[in-house]
């Protein structure tokens, strides 16, 4: 039996570029688990690779994090007292933890260069030996080796991998992963490897574990395509007498094709979601649901629900497919349970970029709730409410009258009978504000036109919207009139100037 220790687990993107979805499954299953268990979430920014990672691209994935709303109790910007939580800040580090490897005899100079081992890569393969180190300098002994390095003779600093079973190590590597089970490598797999560059920078396998000890990780929740390197990585706990952290390997998100999820199959970048109108509260959900489900089966459930549920035992071994259109479907649910006036708020900057807000003020945020609504039933998306709002305030009636899909019903004689009613009802009467008054103004133009179901609402509908498609009648005549008196929006023509306008365009 471990000790065990407090929960403290981290996300370790490297900032390459935006934040992946797969990248975002496992940092939230990293802060659910932490959360489930009054852990510490941190955040590490693995930035070694001085040729792709950018302060850009970190800032980038920081925002993407923040707008799941996740937040981190160590790390850039949060601070904590494990920093710095950048790996290019903390190369004196690596610097010390590789002397002591070499002091303990676990690891050595190596001076063979590239060229070398390339060819004797190549030579292994051909002679179908596994692609290990051949040991040249490990066989030179520290004498030689030394009088090498003060040659000034370029090296790196290698690991040396025991081969001879001992009190604490049988040879072979095992991990107890807490989603895929027992993973075992065999001895003859291990050779030799690199902690230190000839630059002196660290290897991934090295700076991690140096990281993940120092920062005191008791569980390590990464996707699984690093278990190539996991026995490494326990290897170097082992030579420095540290604890072994808990290991959980998160399977791949594959596309609908079942090959692994890429560009291919459209947007895989967090913010290209939050940009195509996403809900971080819907993409968290569905991310989630990636390869984990709450006992209880539900779907659909809140951050702290999932926190509440949150265990490695449920997350799967098998690979999870990326399904766009169910998480589609998912803002979708989220979007229509959504109060009005927050989406209003939310779109607020791009209505006014529109000009559709030009003063503001209550009246017009009235009006605009009461519109948000309407089309919010229908929306899916966030960025699918702007354009949903567009009939309210642009209306062709030219462009109606020779639109392919409406010419049939203008073409029918009976149309004209109900749209002339309509239009002699709006005169004397003027528009209705309330659905009631739309209801009667409705039978009224029934009873005048003699036209009812579809030959009557048809014509009404097209009348005063240009389409044959569009929400609720009753709730768009009353919304139509009050915003052609409503100050602070873009001019809204009333249903009476919009059948006036159709009735110019039908000549
Ligand atoms: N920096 C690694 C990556 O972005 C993460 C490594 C790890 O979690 O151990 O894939």
């Amino acid at each position: 039996m471990t000790h065990p220790r407090p929960v403290r687990v981290r996300f370790a993107p490297s900032p390459t570029g935006h934040l992946h979805v797969g990248g975002a499954r496992t940092a939230i299953f990293n802060w659910l688990f932490a959360k489930s268990h009054d852990g510490s979430f941190i955040l590490r920014i693995e930035d070694t690779d001085q040729q792709r990672s950018t302060r850009e691209s970190e800032a980038m994935v920081l925002d993407d994090l923040r707008w799941l709303d996740l937040h981190w109790d160590e790390g850039p910007e949060a601070g904590g007292i494990h920093g710095p939580y950048r790996q290019s800040e903390r190369m004196e580090i690596y610097g010390g933890m590789a002397r002591e490897l070499l002091q303990s005899g676990r690891a050595y100079h190596c001076f063979c260069d590239e060229e070398m081992l390339e060819r004797k890569r190549k030579e292994s393969e051909e002679a179908k030996q596994p692609p290990h180190y051949d040991l040249t300098c490990w066989k030179l002994g520290p004498e030689e080796r030394r009088q090498k390095a003060e040659a000034g003779d370029k090296s790196v600093v290698r690991f040396h991998v025991p081969k001879e079973a001992g009190a604490s190590f049988d040879g072979d590597v095992h991990i107890d992963d807490l989603i895929r089970g027992e993973i075992v490598w065999k001895k003859e797999s291990l050779g030799d490897f690199i902690l230190l560059r000839s630059d002196g920078m660290p290897t991934y396998n090295f700076s991690v574990v140096v990281d993940d000890h120092l920062m005191e990780i008791s569980h390590v929740i990464r996707a699984e395509e690093h278990l190539t390197n996991t026995h490494r990585q326990v290897l170097i706990y082992r030579a420095m007498n540290w604890p072994v952290p808990e290991f959980a390997h998160v399977s791949l998100i594959l596309g609908e094709d079942r090959t692994k999820l890429s560009k291919r199959h459209g947007a895989t970048s967090v913010s290209q979601y939050a940009e195509d109108g996403f809900l971080p509260a819907a993409m968290l959900n569905y991310l989630a649901l990636l390869g984990w489900s709450p006992p209880d089966g539900k779907e659909i459930f809140t951050a702290t629900e999932a926190i509440a549920h949150f265990s490695l035992d449920r997350v799967n071994a098998a690979p999870a497919v990326f399904d766009a259109q169910k998480l589609l479907w998912m803002n979708g649910q989220y979007l229509r349970q959504m109060p009005s006036s927050t989406l209003r708020r939310q779109i607020s900057r791009e209505l006014e970029m529109a000009d559709l807000v030009t003063g503001g003020g209550a009246a017009a945020e009235e009006w605009l709730d009461e519109a948000v609504d309407l089309v919010q039933k229908g929306a899916d998306k966030m960025s699918q409410l702007r354009p949903a709002l567009m009939f309210l305030f642009h209306f062709d009636a030219a462009a109606a009258v020779t639109d392919p899909e409406i010419s049939p019903l203008i073409a029918d004689s009976d149309t004209r009978i109900v749209i002339d009613a309509l239009h002699r009802d709006l005169s004397e009467r003027g528009g209705p504000v309330t659905a009631e008054e739309y209801q009667a103004l409705a039978e009224r133009v029934k009873i005048a036109s003699g036209a009812q179901g579809k030959k009557l609402f048809m014509p009404i509908r097209v009348a005063v919207t240009g389409s044959l498609h569009g929400p609720e009648l009753a709730r768009t005549f009353p919304l139509l009139e009050k915003g052609s008196r409503t100050p602070g929006i873009a001019r809204v023509l009333s249903p009476l100037e919009r059948v006036e306008a159709f009735r110019a365009a039908l000549g």
